[in-house]
């Protein structure tokens, strides 16, 4: 028998990790583990504390696994990441920290014109702007509590949330708020745990009025982070502070969020924001329009809103383009100006759209890993995700079936093609499938 020593193989696997990760990466996360035992084929690999273990595990498990069976040849082993329990939590939060004023660097994250005055009103954002105007006219609690706005992708969540805050630093009543990204207080929680040091977390929600938090689908799988804001967000309740989280979708279809949450965001207002009609989108092209001082006829506005249907941000991009152009080259915005432009704005969303972002978009969102869904297995669960990958790799991009097929392991084009059948019958069969891949799209045409 060969000789094996999983300790050796283990700072091999490190050696690796250290080639393919950020230094500041390896160093926070990989540098001081150890290896611990053998249970199997399983290698049990131990890290400060529960929570680095975790965080490991769903970041790099699947690499590092990768890695382990390369560097030892053996296919069947697998790793296991453990650590004590992480001392945080609630408890260590609730450490005291000084009280400060919210300081003039806390709205420099704040868009100039994500205003209310720049804002059109719509059918499909009228309950969200109504609920965003109320929170921040109210003095006092209101019934909104917590006011949860969601939808796709460019439709407008920050531009309101940002709203709330920008009505605040300029009515005059002192009202203090803190607007945060999802992503930077799970940042700011992870190097609270990694220091042992909860007062910046802390200091997040002390001493203010109003709570507005972007992008809280960015929560998913960080538990640590939701306990401690979870905590957070009764206090701030119970004590009739405002608070406003928007997401890309709504409460009840947050994966990986623990239900008491779930249903605390629902128990204010929840209001969505849809894409907008054919009016709202022209609304919105003259506003533009305006701000960017252009002169641009009406039937080339009319082009423009029924070419781009689904994303404001789009919208918005078309005519800061064609207002650089015409700048640059003196001339005027006419119907030629304006096909070129929406011609090569959809050109370049199928440039940056290859079969291997497509497919890890499509595999993320369905929760299984990106080779699972290259590989051979015919489970349902992977079966499903794997066809509609395909069918949406055909969709976005002009590469050949043949091609698809040797993508997903040297498949041959005839079973990539009765996979793009096979998700068109189900699609119609299944509306919650259809609502999925819609919103698989809408993601995928936006990056
Ligand atoms: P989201 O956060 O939903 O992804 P954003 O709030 O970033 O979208 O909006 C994308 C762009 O579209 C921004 O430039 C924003 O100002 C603009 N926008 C979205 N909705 C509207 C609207 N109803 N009126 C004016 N501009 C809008
Ligand atoms: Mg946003």
């Amino acid at each position: 028998m060969e000789l094996f020593d999983p300790s050796f193989l283990w700072n091999r696997c490190l050696q690796e990790a250290e080639n393919r990760l950020e230094s500041t990466e390896f160093e926070a996360w990989l540098k001081n583990s150890t290896y611990e035992d053998i249970n199997g084929t399983r290698l049990v690999i131990r890290f400060r504390n529960s929570f680095v273990a975790g965080h490991v595990k769903s970041r790099f498990g699947n690499m590092l696994e990768d890695i382990i069976r390369n560097v030892s040849g053996r296919s069947e082993l697998a790793l296991q990441f453990i650590g004590d329990p992480a001392e945080p939590g609630p408890s260590v939060v609730e450490r005291l920290a000084p009280s400060r004023e919210p300081s003039s660097s806390d709205y420099t994250f704040l868009r100039s014109n994500y205003t209310f005055e720049h804002f059109v009103v719509g059918p499909s954002n009228q309950l969200a702007h109504a609920g965003a105007l109320a929170v921040s006219r109210e003095i006092g609690s209101t019934n909104y509590n917590p006011l949860f706005i969601y939808g796709g992708v460019g439709l407008g969540k920050t531009h309101l949330i940002q709203a709330i805050a920008h009505y605040l630093r300029q009515d005059g009543s002192k009202r203090t708020f803190r607007y945060i990204s999802t992503e930077l207080l799970v940042e700011t929680f992870i190097k609270c745990v990694l220091q042992n040091d909860y007062t910046t977390f802390r200091k997040l929600f002390h001493g203010i009025d109003y709570f507005l938090m972007d992008d809280i689908q960015f929560l998913k799988g960080k538990v640590e982070t939701q306990e401690a804001f979870f905590h957070r967000f009764n206090e701030l309740h119970q004590h009739g502070k405002q608070i406003v989280l928007t997401s890309d979708r709504p409460p009840h279809e947050l994966p990986g969020l623990p239900e008491r949450l779930i249903s605390r965001f629902q128990s204010g207002l929840v209001a969505d924001i849809k894409p907008p009609e054919y009016e709202t989108r022209l609304a919105i092209l003259q506003l533009l329009v305006r701000d960017e001082e252009l002169e641009v006829s009406l039937d080339v506005l009319d082009f423009i809103a029924s070419s781009i249907r689904k994303n404001v941000r789009q919208l918005s991009g078309v005519i800061h383009r064609l207002a650089a152009m015409s700048r640059l080259n003196g001339c005027t915005i006419d119907m030629n100006l304006a096909q070129k432009e929406i011609r090569s704005s959809l050109g370049t969303i199928s440039r940056r759209l290859t079969p291997g972002n497509i497919a890890s978009i499509v595999a993320e969102c369905f929760d299984v890993s990106p080779s699972q869904l290259k590989g051979k297995q015919r489970k349902r669960s992977i079966l499903v995700p794997r066809q509609v990958a395909m069918s949406l790799i055909r969709e976005l991009t002009s590469i050949s079936l043949m091609d698809i097929g040797s993508f997903f392991s040297g498949r041959d084009h005839s079973t990539v093609l009765n996979s793009i059948y096979r998700i068109e019958e189900l699609k119609e069969k299944d509306p919650e499938l259809e609502k999925k891949i819609n919103e698989i799209r809408q993601k995928l045409i936006s990056i």
